[in-house]
Formats: C-alpha cells, sequence, structure tokens
C-alpha cells in the first residue's frame, strides 16, 4: 500500500523532530528538514530508519522561494521506492525562529528575517504543496504558529506580527481550499520547552512556569501528538486556531 507522505520543516531538532518521529512511527513517509543543522537532521533520519520507518532528508531554507522549489521538485517526484509515488499529503509548516528585544533597536535585516522565516516560508511551501493536493483533491496544511501570534508579546513584536500573519493566512487559505477537500489549520503553541526558549535561566523559567495555569511548559512530544491527530481530523475541521497552551491564554 502507498505510504502518505508528509514534509515537516525544521525537523532536526524540538517541534518538528518530535513531528517528525510520531508520523514515522505511524507509518508515514516522512520528509525531513532544516536550515543549519544537518549534522542533527542525520540523527532524526537515523532514528526513524533504526525504528524501522521511512524519512528522506532534504536540507535547504524555506525562507528562500528557490530552495522551496527545488525541495519539492524532489517531493513531487516519484522517490526510488516502490512504495511511494512522487506527492505530498501532510504539510506540516514548523520551521521558525524568534527574536527578543526591544521593536526600536531592530535592524531591518533582523525583522526581515523573521518574517521571512516565520510567515513567507509558508507561503512558499504552500505555493509548491498546493497544486499537487488539489490533482489529489486531498491534503492538509497544519501551521505551527504561537499564542503570541493570538494575544502579542511585549519584546516579541516582530514574531507575534509574523504569527498573527499566519493565523490570518490560515483562516483565508482554509476557505480558499475547502472546496479542494484540503484542510488548513494551525496550532497557537504556548511555551514549550526547546531550544527556542535557551535563552532563559532558572529564575526565568520558573516564574515563566508559574503564570501557566498547568504550571509547566509543554513538551514537544505533545504538539507532535496534536499535530499527528490533526493529520486524521475529520475533513470539516479547517480554518482554525487552536491554542495548546497549558490554558495561558
Ligand atoms: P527550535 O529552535 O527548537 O527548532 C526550530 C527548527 O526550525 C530547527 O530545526 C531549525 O533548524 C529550523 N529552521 C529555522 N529556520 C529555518 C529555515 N529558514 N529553513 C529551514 N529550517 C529552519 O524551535 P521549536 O521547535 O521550539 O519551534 C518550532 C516551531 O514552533 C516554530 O515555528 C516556533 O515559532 C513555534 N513555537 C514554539 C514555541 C516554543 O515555546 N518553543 C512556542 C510557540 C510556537 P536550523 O537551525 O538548522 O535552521
Amino acid at each position: 500500500m502507498k505510504k502518505k507522505n508528509v514534509l515537516i520543516t525544521g525537523s532536526s531538532r524540538g517541534i518538528g523532530r518530535a513531528c517528525a518521529l510520531a508520523f514515522a512511527e505511524a507509518g508515514y513517509h516522512v520528509f525531513i528538514n532544516c536550515r543549519n543543522s544537518v549534522e542533527q537532521l542525520k540523527e532524526v533520519e537515523k532514528e526513524i530508519l533504526s525504528r524501522g520507518g521511512s524519512c528522506m532528508m532534504l536540507p535547504g531554507d524555506v525562507s528562500s522561494p528557490d530552495t522551496v522549489r527545488s525541495m519539492f521538485r524532489v517531493i513531487t517526484s516519484p522517490c526510488g521506492n516502490s512504495s511511494l509515488q512522487g506527492g505530498l499529503d501532510i504539510l506540516v509548516n514548523n520551521a521558525g525562529i524568534s527574536h527578543f528585544g526591544l521593536l526600536s533597536d531592530m535592524s531591518d535585516e533582523e525583522w526581515q528575517n523573521i518574517l521571512d522565516t516565520n510567515l513567507s516560508s509558508v507561503f512558499y511551501c504552500c505555493r509548491e504543496a498546493i497544486p499537487h493536493m488539489v490533482s489529489q483533491k486531498a491534503g492538509k496544511i497544519i501551521n505551527i504558529s504561537s499564542m503570541w501570534g493570538v494575544s502579542g508579546a511585549s519584546c516579541e513584536a516582530a514574531y507575534s506580527a509574523a504569527k498573527s500573519g499566519l493565523n490570518g493566512l490560515t483562516r483565508a487559505l482554509a476557505k480558499e481550499l475547502a472546496p479542494s477537500n484540503i484542510q488548513v489549520n494551525a496550532i497557537a503553541c504556548g511555551v514549550i520547552d526547546t531550544e527556542m526558549n535557551a535563552r532563559l535561566n532558572k529564575e526565568e523559567r520558573l516564574a515563566l512556569a508559574e503564570e501557566i495555569p498547568s504550571g509547566r511548559f509543554g513538551a514537544a512530544e505533545e504538539i507532535a501528538q496534536f499535530v499527528l491527530s490533526l493529520a486524521d481530523a475529520p475533513g470539516y475541521l479547517t480554518g482554525q486556531i487552536i491554542g495548546v497552551d497549558g490554558g495561558y491564554l
């Protein structure tokens, strides 16, 4: 039987890595990606293969439209594995970076990098994936967003703006693609225990955890579990920004 294909951007560590392992475990063929940490991505590949899963490394900067085009040339061509045909069933737009600091101190380059990595990358990946999903008359796009895209965070204005844009893109694209049986949803993650929060010292971590009704940071595996359930969700669930934030908002 043909395996379903999923692309998870930014899957060398954190939430993306947890998603890659969860989808592989569930029997998907997983395209894994990152920009810089290729050695870590190889470790993810090794882990998937050692558990009997199936994956392909597609390193590349998803904030570059040309790189995304090249990645999709590979995804949409027959992959040389007899159980696989070219194509994509699920797109998980996970790659992202944060920036902490006053907006007035941000350079043009820093602003552009936040917007390109967290928002434009999603446009580039969706633009390539949609024609294949439309021809299959099926597909799911799952965007990894943030609760700060809903409520805004002080000293993370650019990041909040990018994730807010991602939420708007999710809602609009869901309407555009619903007639083609393609569902688009976003997860507004709360504070998740990954390298993205490595800048926090012990005291800051404790103080932040106290603000969260669940009393702790979320685990990347909890988000992965939810992403996997969205991939299997009824077709009538679309255009939603779903909070997984320990009750924070
Ligand atoms: P990590 O920093 O742990 O991982 C980010 C991943 O994205 C890495 O694999 C990184 O690889 C990749 N990446 C970054 N930029 C690019 C790029 N241009 N092209 C390809 N890959 C890229 O972060 P998290 O796992 O915490 O974050 C994952 C997503 O979840 C992000 O979108 C983030 O905004 C969102 N999120 C996270 C929260 C948290 O508290 N952790 C809260 C809310 C949302 P490399 O470095 O090699 O490029």
